[in-house]
């Protein structure tokens, strides 16, 4: 069973997807690892993110030893990980780990922005987890200052509202809800109160499939 868990930052859809796996006992992948592993290599090579060659020559050194860094969650490294997502040499090889992943025995869980639409389209279950911008912006900043960044509010708000136009503006694998995928929105709700959502749908798959 392959589950594909989509939708912008700080949606919900990692916790998700991490209690889908567990619940399910499935292998996990947080993807935005991935492309926070290329940036950070980037940025500690002090390159820029924008740049096409910097940026494919850290994504093809990206591998799963390196996704365990602390330093990968930081807000500058999120900021790096969606300029860097948006360049195609990078999607392109960051995509065999993705599809490795996906392919093992009894299926896999995901989490990203196009699990869904062009990593696995044929994902068994689509989940597309969304908040309203200004939860997502107090979960997010939440998160942050318990990290120890010292940033605001309204910073963070107007870094989540950049990043969405980013990954939903890109040509290529723009972040979007695939036709077939759940709404799952996440607004108001507790943690529990989504998780329960999301387990009823995977397991009305999983009752019309056994
Ligand atoms: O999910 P997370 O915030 O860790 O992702 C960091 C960035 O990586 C996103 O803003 C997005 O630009 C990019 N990303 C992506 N495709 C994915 C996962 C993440 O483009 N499947």
């Amino acid at each position: 069973m392959l589950i594909a868990v989509d939708g912008p930052l700080a949606s919900g859809k990692g916790t998700i997807a991490k209690r889908l796996a567990n619940w399910y006992h499935l292998p996990y992948l947080d993807t935005g690892l991935l492309y926070r592993a290329c940036a950070l290599g980037v940025l500690r090579a002090d390159e820029d993110p924008g740049d096409p060659i910097a940026a494919e020559r850290s994504a093809r050194a990206v591998d799963s030893d390196m996704l365990a860094d602390h330093e990968l969650r930081s807000a500058k490294v999120g900021a790096a990980a969606s300029k860097v997502a948006a360049l195609p040499e990078v999607r392109q090889a960051l995509m065999t780990f993705q599809r490795d992943f996906s392919k093992q025995q009894g299926g896999a869980v995901m989490d990203g922005r196009d699990i869904g639409t062009v990593i696995c389209p044929q994902a068994d279950v689509k989940l597309w987890v969304w908040a309203p911008p200004e939860e997502r912006a107090r979960r997010r900043h939440k998160e942050l200052v318990e990290r120890g960044e010292d940033i605001s509010y309204d910073q963070v708000l107007a870094q989540l509202e950049e990043r969405d136009a980013r990954d939903a503006g890109r040509e290529d694998a723009p972040m979007r809800r695939a036709a077939e995928a759940h709404l799952l929105n996440t607004g108001g709700l507790s943690i529990d109160a989504a998780f329960e959502v999301a387990r009823r749908l995977v397991d009305a798959w999983k009752a019309e499939h056994s």
